[in-house]
C-alpha cells in the first residue's frame, strides 16, 4: 500500500527526469503498481481513510512522484458527467486543441504541497496508450478523447513524465481564457 511518505517532493531529482517507456507486454509488477496508485487516489478522496493516513486529496498520481521513472500515471475523478478511474501506460498525445483553458481554483500537486497556481492547458486532447480501466477492469491499447477538467488533469500528469511540474508553467496571464470549475 502506498502512503504519503512514498510520495517524493519538489527538489527530488527523480521528479525532473524524462521517464522511460514501460515495457510491453506489461509486467505483473507494473500492473500492480498502477492499481496501487489508483488505490492511493481513491483513499485520498475518502474522508475516513484520508484522515486516518493524513493524505492530501489527489485526482492524479504519476509514477515519478513515487520515485519510479516510468511513463505511467493514474487518474481518479468525476468530472460532473463521467467517472474516470484509469491507469495509462506509455501515453501519447496525438492531437491537442489550439483552444486553451485553465482550472479556476488553480492547480496543485501532491509533490508540491501547499502551492497552487493557474496554468494554461489545451481544452481538448486525443490520446492513446495502454489503459487499465478500473471501472470494468479492462486493459487495452486504445485512443480516448478528453476535454475540459479531464484534459487538464491528463496534461498535469503527462508533464510529470517529462520532468515538468505545474509550477514551471504558472501564469498570471490567464483571464482571457476559459475557466474550468
Ligand atoms: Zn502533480
Amino acid at each position: 500500500m502506498l502512503l504519503p511518505k512514498d510520495i517524493i517532493q519538489d527538489g527530488h531529482p527523480t521528479l525532473r527526469l524524462i521517464s522511460e517507456n514501460v515495457t510491453v507486454p506489461l509486467s505483473r509488477k507494473d500492473k500492480d503498481k498502477g492499481k496501487e496508485m489508483l488505490k492511493y487516489l481513491e483513499m485520498s478522496l475518502d474522508e475516513k481513510t484520508s484522515e486516518k493516513y493524513q493524505m492530501t486529496p489527489g485526482v492524479g498520481l504519476a509514477a515519478p512522484q513515487i520515485g519510479i521513472s516510468k511513463r505511467m500515471f493514474a487518474c481518479f475523478f468525476f468530472d460532473g458527467k463521467e467517472d474516470y478511474q484509469f491507469v495509462i501506460y506509455n501515453p501519447v498525445i496525438k492531437e491537442k486543441s489550439k483552444e486553451m483553458i485553465y482550472l479556476k481554483t488553480g492547480e496543485g500537486c501532491l509533490s508540491v504541497p501547499g502551492k497552487s497556481g493557474h496554468v494554461l492547458r489545451h481544452k481538448k486532447l486525443v490520446v492513446e496508450g495502454y489503459i487499465y480501466n478500473n471501472l470494468d477492469k479492462s486493459l487495452d491499447y486504445k485512443e480516448i478523447t478528453l476535454t475540459d477538467y479531464a484534459a487538464i488533469v491528463f496534461q498535469h500528469e503527462y508533464d510529470h513524465l517529462d520532468g515538468i511540474l505545474f509550477t514551471d508553467k504558472i501564469t498570471e496571464d490567464y483571464e482571457k481564457y476559459e475557466a474550468i470549475a
